[in-house]
């Protein structure tokens, strides 16, 4: 019987249940801890006064208020069912017999990667090997197009049909909720939730353009940039990285329970968002002015030490003028940054108008849909 009994609980555990929560699915395949951090994420968008609007994110991302229940619905249209790091994407989506008529559009280039002029060791940077959030959305749609057949993905309890990027299909892996070191073990702490909830703005950004910018795919990084070679940069003015990293900057300057550590992990990682934006006028970048800020320090600290061991005055003096002038240096090239970060330069727009079929979601809509799973 005691055995019985502990089967029935074992079976009853594992079977959970997919959720809906304020607009989204999620699939059993998400781990209950996720869902119910993601949940409480979108009841965070949702409910956080928004006092301070950030103008690029109201142009760049199409936003009208820049309030939480618009940011909400901005979320929701693109972002409508999520699934673990464990589903079999590919295992489970299918594709009709029956041929479809798709936008007679192009179809997207294949980006180049940019050569490299000595052998291609590993990024440094590569170290992050989990998965934090993909968006396969766009990719199945551009299979599909190319076939002229629907794609759909069975999900347990949906469908996902991919008739547009739009359908928002995503994957959440272990990356999007480890513990972060510089923000300690609390997971559930405002900072995290800002951290996660610009990491779906960003996915969110893939489903939209249309012909060869469908998705906003990334482009590669140029040689000397920390992600060089690498699939993780921006030229559109308006792509994911750009207003994922907005909507943090916004989300950070409305965080009233922000911790320091909270709010210094934030800051850098919107410096890392905006030094992958690749500026057509080949103007310094925040990476370039932090290489540039490394060097002059290099050599500030090693006339430091020869003044330490001088004993002529004059000799002194000389180096005492070198040092002032090295941290005048120093001092503008952060104050570069400071202006790079608060302000990036506007690169090419494009127009987002998403590809395919899909129904958009209104404003009153989705605050119904969330009102309901409030109560
Ligand atoms: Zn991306």
């Amino acid at each position: 019987m005691r055995k019985r009994l502990l089967l029935f609980l074992a079976l009853s555990m594992s079977a959970q249940a997919s959720e809906q929560f304020g607009g989204v699915f999620f699939d059993t395949s998400v781990e209950q801890v996720q869902i119910n951090a993601l949940k409480k994420d979108l009841v965070y968008l949702y409910n956080t006064p928004q006092k301070h609007i950030d103008q690029d994110l109201l142009f760049l991302g199409g936003l009208k208020t820049g309030q939480g229940p618009e940011l909400h619905n901005w979320m929701i249209n693109r972002l409508k069912y999520i699934v673990g790091e464990d589903f079999d994407l590919t295992a489970n989506t299918y594709m009709v017999k029956k041929p479809v008529v798709y936008p007679n559009t192009p179809l997207p280039l294949p980006k180049v990667k940019p050569k490299l002029p000595y052998a291609n060791f590993k990024s440094a940077n590569k170290v992050n090997s989990f998965v934090v959030m993909s968006n396969p959305s766009g990719g199945f749609y551009v299979q599909g197009k190319k076939k002229k057949r629907l794609l759909f993905t069975k999900l347990d309890g949906a469908r996902a049909v991919i008739s547009s990027p739009r359908v928002g299909l995503v994957q959440v892996g272990q990356g999007l909720f480890r513990d972060r070191d510089k923000l300690g073990k609390n997971t559930n702490a405002p900072g995290y939730a800002i951290y996660r909830l610009s990491t779906l703005i960003h996915e969110g950004r893939h489903t939209d353009g249309s012909g060869v910018d469908i998705g906003f795919r990334h482009d590669y990084c140029p040689l000397g940039h920390p992600f060089e070679n690498t699939n993780a940069c921006e030229s559109a003015g308006n792509g994911p990285y750009t207003v994922g990293t907005l909507a943090k900057r916004q989300l950070l300057r409305n965080c009233t329970n922000c911790t320091t550590a909270e709010k210094t992990f934030l800051l850098s990682s919107i410096a890392d968002g905006f030094s992958r934006l690749l500026r057509p006028d080949g103007g310094s970048n925040v990476v370039d002015l932090e290489k540039e800020i490394e060097n002059h320090q290099m050599i500030y600290n090693t006339y430091e030490k020869h003044l330490g061991l001088s004993k002529i005055a004059s000799e002194k003096a000389k180096i005492t003028k070198e040092l002032a002038g090295l941290q005048k240096k120093i001092t503008t090239k952060k104050a570069q940054i400071t202006a790079l970060v608060s302000s990036p330069k506007r690169t090419q727009i494009i127009n987002p108008t998403p590809e395919g079929y899909f129904k958009t979601i209104s404003l009153k809509d989705s605050q119904l849909l969330m009102q309901r799973s409030l109560k």
